[in-house]
């Protein structure tokens, strides 16, 4: 019994010193929560400030010049990966999905990490039928995942993990009217091009994420992330555990089809951490002001940790 307590004492003090060691900036390869959560939040800020993101739209050029400009300054190498899609019998729309990738320190196959950056180009949730034609912000669905993917570049040039990761910015995940079909086209696309490789190119794991922006952040463990990438999950929940982050729930709720989806078709373990329970989804309320840097650097904290351990 005495043994246990000193056991359990031990352990008490093993984690404070490590949550500690973790929150104290410049400390080694630990993370620099004041420095981060102010650069992703910038990201954000900056993107906003762009406008809607929507293909086509000035934002979305100004967003892809970003994207690029930080993958020259922080990647190890850029690649672009064009395609077009075919939006009526006369039409088509030139779309293209970025990839940051960063070669790791033991090689192996590679992290997937993605996130959409494209804005949905109408606001058909809106409570008001007269914006249902106008594109939204998309601070938190397209912002928030693409500003912690960037924030992720700039940690991983200084803070390299064993296995490479590929940063992966999706095009026209949001693009198209319900039941068009015209959505997932980045991640599809890509996926339809890994078919074509050698398994051992194929990712170890994909992550992607949307919507983690909210203030009243609470995650819940998505259907085909739980069916495909179980043990996965379960490691970022613990993490997240570890780091006092409160705003990953336990529960399985809703069954999304996200950018993960394409490549859970193909076999591959593939999660999607995202916040649906969002009131402002799909409409011209999805502003800067409904999100948190709190929110944004816990996931992106969480997502560190986990990769440097696998
Ligand atoms: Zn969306």
């Amino acid at each position: 019994m005495k043994r246990l307590r000193q056991i359990r004492n031990f352990m008490a003090v093993g984690s404070m010193v490590f949550v500690l060691f973790w929150s104290l900036p410049g400390f080694g390869n630990t993370l620099d929560s004041e420095k981060y959560s102010r650069v992703i939040w910038n990201y954000l800020e900056t993107l906003c400030a762009f406008g809607p993101r929507n293909p086509g739209s000035e934002g979305y050029r100004e967003t892809l010049d970003l994207i690029r400009k930080m993958g020259e300054k922080y990647a190890d190498q850029v690649v672009e990966q064009p395609f077009s899609v075919r939006t009526s019998m006369s039409t088509s729309v030139d779309m293209v999905n970025l990839e940051l990738r960063f070669e790791g320190t033991q090689g192996g196959a590679p992290i997937l990490i993605g996130a959409h950056f494209d804005t949905r180009p109408f606001a058909d949730e809106d409570p008001d039928p007269a914006n249902w034609s106008e594109p939204i912000l998309g601070a938190n669905d397209g912002g928030s995942g693409t500003a912690i993917l960037l924030g992720l570049a700039q940690y991983l040039n200084q803070h390299p993990v064993a296995r490479p990761v590929h940063l992966v910015f999706f095009d026209g995940e949001d693009f198209g009217a319900k039941d068009s079909g015209l959505k997932l086209l980045g991640s599809t696309y890509y996926a339809e091009q890994l078919v074509k490789e050698e398994r051992e190119k194929w990712p170890y794991w994909v992550l992607v994420i949307d919507m983690v922006g909210d203030k009243d952040l609470e995650i819940f463990k998505e259907f085909y992330s739980l069916k495909g990438s179980a043990s996965f999950l379960d490691r970022i929940y613990r993490v997240a555990e570890d780091q006092g982050i409160q705003s990953l729930n336990e529960k399985m709720k809703y069954t999304i089809y996200d950018d993960h989806y394409p490549f859970h078709r193909m076999g591959i373990p593939s999660t999607v951490l995202i916040d649906f329970d969002y009131p402002y989804w799909h409409t011209l309320q999805d502003t800067l002001d409904k999100c948190s840097i709190k929110s944004m650097f816990s996931i992106f904290s969480v997502v560190v940790k986990t990769i440097e351990d696998l």
